[in-house]
């Protein structure tokens, strides 16, 4: 299938180029050029497979004219070799577990599939992969990516506003893995991804790509999972989705799982108070604000680069932004109050899940059934757990072996032509 700039409409690629590209013209979104639909009877029939053979045949409707079906069910087993459990919480509230992957969050299984079509296309030539992140992608992309041949990566993060224990996951690699702490917030990373990705002239000198939530395989990886949590629900009343959402991927894939057929009856777009969104869909006007630092770090972003996809969606399918998205914030506060809940109840929560589960539980009515994605694992915001919970918390044997190795972050401001000159060094 093509896929075309959203921003250039007639810059089409094939899939492999739009994964390489990252960006067409302009930095313009890539967005599939026809949107496969099932009939009602081939999802049950994908309902009833288990998760890598129903993820082989979703991903198929999009990839299949550039690979195999044998490719494809490779690059699915070997990317997503975890499992994704859906829980109860409560009546008619439960969360899909997301993070039981090798850095313990939801972007491994973007990162891990996109690394795996990467491997296949950097057999041609020499890849170098600039990611900026509020945390969990960095980590995901950096794992994903280690010790493949041919491709370089470099993360770029906000200096001091990611916990100490995700950068110590992906700052601590080494080898082909090279990290920059930046002296600026989140959007100030992504802006100078942004500009390294206009510079024509780099892009080529060391073959650039980003693996962020912007990269089309990242997006397509995820829709899998939204097939797994109504698979395992199996349930005949309406099913409400909460997703706890920064720079909107996460929701994006979740909606075209909806376009091809899945029955959801509504998302929700859950925020911190970083509330661009919500305030969008109430007043119509796109008004971000400074971003703002909260307990849910990896949804500190205030102008979601994944939103001009999910307006190009609702579009080509007449939905309605009002009616079919419901979006509220959560404010710190609130958060905390609502892993104390939750933890009474039996369930160790962190910021990110809680902050899906909040507008869930006030959102929900009689009769539909809930369920919020659990996007990382409660260990992986240890510090700010325990302070709310007034308690320790366990650390997973995956994140213990990370915390005492040396970091190996280089240090630069927010400044594209120090960044430039990093990026030149490095070829
Ligand atoms: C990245 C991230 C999010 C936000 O996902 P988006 O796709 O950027 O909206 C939510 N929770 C966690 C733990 C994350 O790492």
């Amino acid at each position: 299938m093509q896929f075309y700039n959203i921003k250039h409409p007639d810059e089409r690629v094939s899939f492999k180029q739009a994964v390489l590209q990252g960006l067409g013209r302009e930095q313009g979104l890539f967005f599939p050029s026809s949107l496969p639909e099932f009939t009602p009877e081939q999802i049950q029939e994908l309902l009833a497979l288990p998760f890598q053979e129903r993820a082989t045949k979703i991903l198929g409707a999009f990839i299949g004219d550039e690979f195999s079906e044998a490719e494809i069910k490779e690059l699915v087993t070997k990317a997503f070799n975890f499992p994704a459990p859906v829980v109860k919480v409560e009546d008619d509230i439960y969360t899909l577990e997301l993070f039981h992957g090798p850095t313990l969050a939801f972007k491994d299984f973007g990162g891990r599939f996109m690394s795996q079509v990467l491997r296949l296309l950097a057999k041609e030539r020499k890849i170098t992969i600039l990611t900026a992140t509020s945390g969990d992608t960095g980590a995901a992309v950096a794992h994903a990516f280690y010790q493949i041949p041919n491709i370089e990566v470099v993360v770029l993060y906000p200096k001091g506003r990611i916990s100490e224990l995700q950068e110590k996951l992906f700052c601590t690699l080494g080898g082909n893995i090279k990290t920059i702490a930046i002296n600026g917030d989140f959007d100030a990373c992504q802006a100078l991804v942004k500009q390294a990705f206009d510079d024509q002239e780099l892009r080529e000198a060391i073959g650039l790509n980003s693996a962020n939530s912007i990269n089309i395989s990242r997006l397509l990886a995820q829709i899998t999972y939204y097939f797994e949590a109504y698979a395992r629900l199996n349930t005949d009343k309406p099913v409400l989705v909460s997703v706890p959402s920064g720079n909107f991927g996460n929701l994006t894939a979740g909606l075209l799982a909806k376009a091809l057929g899945l029955p959801i009856s509504k998302f929700i777009a859950a925020t911190n108070a970083n509330d661009t969104v919500p305030r969008y869909l109430a007043s119509g006007k796109w008004e971000p604000n400074k971003t703002q630092a909260t307990l849910s770090n990896a949804m500190d972003v205030s102008r979601p680069n994944n939103w001009p996809r999910i307006e190009e969606l609702f579009r080509v399918k007449g939905w309605s932004l009002t009616q079919d998205l419901f979006s509220a914030p959560v404010s710190d506060e609130t958060t905390a109050q609502t892993i104390v809940a939750l933890d009474k109840e039996g369930y160790l929560s962190e910021p990110h899940g809680a902050v899906a589960y909040r507008v869930l539980k006030d959102h929900l009515q009689p009769g539909q059934v809930g369920v919020f994605l659990g996007t990382a694992h409660p260990a992986k915001f240890k510090g700010e757990v325990e302070n709310i919970l007034k308690r320790e918390i366990a650390l997973p044997e995956q994140l213990a072996k990370y915390k005492d190795l040396p970091l190996l972050s280089a240090n630069l401001d927010a400044d594209y032509e120090l960044l430039k000159a990093f990026l030149l060094a490095e070829k």
